[in-house]
């Protein structure tokens, strides 16, 4: 996927392709119609397993798993629950809305919490940050905005200059919004490190999007570091904005996206504020749980969700055997080595019916993608 806010390198660079001028957002594995996958003879993913079909709510796989590389902000985004999304598809139709169009939000009739798995260092907004701090750095900014901003949390607290900031209902002049720019630049080496990082991540944002209000979304929103391997889990209704790194990610098979800002695509702030939690949240960490007989050669990361659980297997110390329980796709994500004697490029992918057995040998690392009771039966390979 091509989008503009793509890496024109990272995802090149990762699978070993040779890149073009074009960024490269986003390599999908999955049955969603927006970008279906196909199989080496050219047959859509979609046609073997439409007769199963294994979710509640869609046909094909209940999943979608992405590669993805954002060399600029994403739009400040939430996703719907399932009650939301049908609601918003059916309301579309009848508006007469085409599927294609430009202005269309409610692409499908699924729910789309994500899962992120940072592969690179990965920076991310994520939920609303805590008010206290929201006001010191607003403080210590020290522009007319800045206190402003400050003295509205201090007096209603985070939700309603949340919402007026979405809404763009602060209305400042654009040379107050240049001002703070400015002054998150002078800020950027504050001896105060969560100053230094907030600043500095509105002098990142601003940077793409100078003059853009929605910087002041993005200012008051958490910042999250993941270092490799770690993983972010976003539930329906948290805004969120992915910023920077090379990540693999797991959601429902959905592409429905309501989007706030930091954007040229259509805006539904309406839509989002009814969707979104504007209080401060705590960022959603899945811890990895090693396998109890391989270890850490098998880590899962499982969150809250029936649609999809990650395992990330490793073979370089020993070969391991998966046997699938339900429709499964194994993504390379490191290292050389074969999956069932076949050697498996970075970001290439292989799926695995249910029943299906795969073995890994060499020192190969797979993001193994299937759905929460259809867990992976692993052994170690001898
Ligand atoms: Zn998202």
């Amino acid at each position: 996927m091509h989008y503009d806010w793509g890496d024109v390198h990272a995802l090149h660079d990762f699978c070993g392709t040779p890149a073009d001028d074009k960024p490269l957002a986003e390599i999908w594995y999955g049955t969603h119609r927006g970008g279906p996958s196909r199989l080496e003879d050219g047959t859509l993913l979609e046609d073997v397993v439409a007769p199963r079909r294994i979710g509640a709510h869609v046909d094909g796989f209940p999943y979608l798993a992405k590669l993805i590389a954002p060399a600029k902000p994403l739009s400040i985004q939430v996703h719907p629950s399932i009650e939301e999304a049908e609601a918003g598809f059916d309301r579309e139709n009848e508006l007469g809305i085409p599927l294609d169009a430009p202005n269309r939000v409610f692409v499908d009739r699924n729910h789309k919490p994500e899962m992120l798995l940072a592969l690179t260092p990965w920076r991310t907004l994520v939920g609303f940050a805590p008010e206290l701090e929201l006001i010191r750095f607003n403080e210590e900014v020290a522009t007319p905005l800045s206190l402003h901003i400050a003295s509205l949390i201090r007096e209603q607290g985070l939700e309603r200059p949340a919402a007026s900031a979405l809404r763009d209902g602060l209305k400042p002049p654009i040379e107050y919004v240049e001002e703070y720019a400015r002054r998150c630049t002078a800020l950027a080496s504050h001896s105060d490190p969560a100053i230094a990082k907030r600043a500095s991540m509105l002098e990142f944002v601003h940077s793409f999007f100078p003059g853009q209000s929605s910087l002041l979304v993005a200012a008051l929103m958490n910042i999250l570091d993941l270092e490799p391997g770690q993983a972010l889990f976003t539930p329906a209704g948290t805004i969120h904005s992915y910023l920077s790194g090379v990540g693999f990610e797991v959601m429902s098979s959905s592409a429905n996206t309501i989007r706030a800002g930091l954007t040229n695509k259509h805006i539904d702030v309406e839509g989002l504020l009814s969707t979104a939690n504007l209080h401060p949240s705590v960022p959603m960490l899945v811890e990895p749980v090693e396998h109890p007989e391989c270890g850490s050669q098998v880590l899962t990361y499982q969150p809250a969700v029936e649609d999809f659980r990650l395992d990330i297997a490793d073979a370089s110390d020993d070969a391991l055997l998966g046997t699938a329980t339900a429709d499964t796709v194994v993504v390379a994500i490191d290292g050389e080595g074969l999956v069932n004697d076949q050697a498996l490029a970075r970001g290439s992918a292989m799926w695995i019916p249910a029943n299906g057995k795969f073995e890994l040998r060499g020192a190969v690392k797979v993001a193994v993608v299937s759905i929460a009771d259809g867990p992976i039966v692993w052994s170690v390979a001898h």
